[in-house]
């Protein structure tokens, strides 16, 4: 008999997670012939999600929880999740019913036939959502595709089915900065893509702000591509040759008109604007610098304060 282990990752979700068990547990229990797990994993939330857990636990054996010492973010609770999770099939999903469970069933099929070793799941609308955030989400795929070498999909979720081993090929990625989206490109295996529109949370509020989002933009920027790096050398190019040709236009002036040198205003725009450029690309290789110094210290990505099984 074959076993899957669901994943949830949950801040902060008490009231969600009621109808997600509740709707989970309507799919898995049409499935016959599969064992389920689920592994719920409590990113230090401040609400009752933990009691909420362990109550679901004491009903349902299939109910595990880890619980961690505080909020380490999503990308901690589901390297926790995936390293933790027992099954021959490991499916990630959100406590808020956004990634339906309808799928489920389907997406196991698909692995069984043993053609593909992971379906993914994308968004094909942004209904319900601003649309100055659907705006700079697409932006924020385009430029990552231009610059990176790794995919990203647009409107992928971190809704997926997969194998063990690719599992453990993720589990291999043990970096700090954690960027599941790329990671999920970089393993590789073959994927397969299943489509739906975009399902409003069931309860609760969502934990992303705009400034949250926005510095897991920079988190996915720094993570697979080093090419912001090269942008300070292009520029630096430019700037070094619009230079010559001025001091070229410069020279010819002073002979032709004899032109004595004026306008230090635009001297001062130049300086301004050269400096700001600098700091500019200054800024871009501190990124780099301080994602190498968190690196290399080889903290622990998650710790765990409690969890009802033994290894
Ligand atoms: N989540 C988490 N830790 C965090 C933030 C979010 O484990 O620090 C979980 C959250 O409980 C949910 C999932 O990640 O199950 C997605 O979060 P949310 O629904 O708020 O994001 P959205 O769907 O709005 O992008
Ligand atoms: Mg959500």
């Amino acid at each position: 008999m074959k076993k899957i282990a669901i994943v949830v990752p949950c801040y902060n979700e008490q009231e969600a997670i009621p109808y997600f068990y509740e709707e989970v547990t309507k799919i898995s229990d049409s499935m016959k012939n599969v064992e389920f797990e689920y592994l719920f994993v409590n990113d230090g939330s401040k609400d009752d999600t933990l009691k909420v857990l362990k109550e679901l636990s004491k009903k349902d054996s299939r109910v595990k929880y880890i619980s961690f010492s505080r909020n380490f973010g999503k990308e901690s609770a589901m390297y926790a999740g995936l390293k933790e999770a027992n099954g021959d099939y490991i499916a990630i999903m959100d406590a808020d019913l956004q990634d339906p469970p309808s799928l489920l069933p389907e997406m196991f099929e698909i692995l069984e036939t043993g053609e593909y070793d992971c379906v993914a799941t994308r968004r094909v609308t942004r209904k319900g959502e601003p649309k100055i955030r659907s705006f700079f989400a697409r932006l924020f795929y385009k430029i990552m595709n231009a610059i990176s070498d790794t995919q990203v999909v647009d409107g992928a979720r971190d809704f997926r089915f997969m194998t063990k081993q690719m599992v453990n090929a993720i589990l291999e990625i043990s970096e700090y900065n954690r960027f599941s989206k790329g990671i999920f490109g970089f393993v590789g295996f073959n994927t397969k893509w299943l489509e739906y529109e975009n399902i409003e949370r069931v309860a609760g509020k969502t934990k992303w702000s705009f400034w949250k989002l926005f510095l897991y933009s920079l988190e996915g920027f720094t993570a697979f591509s080093t090419k912001p790096l090269i942008l300070s050398t292009i520029v630096g190019i430019i700037f070094c040759f619009a230079a010559f040709i001025m001091v070229i236009v410069i020279i010819c002036k002073t002979f032709i008109f004899g032109d004595p040198v004026g306008g230090w205003p635009s001297l001062a725009c130049i300086i301004l604007f050269v400096g700001g450029i600098q700091l500019f690309c200054t800024g871009i290789i501190g990124q780099y610098l301080a994602k190498t110094y968190i690196e290399v210290k080889h903290r622990p990505i998650y710790i765990i304060k409690e969890k009802n099984f033994e290894d």
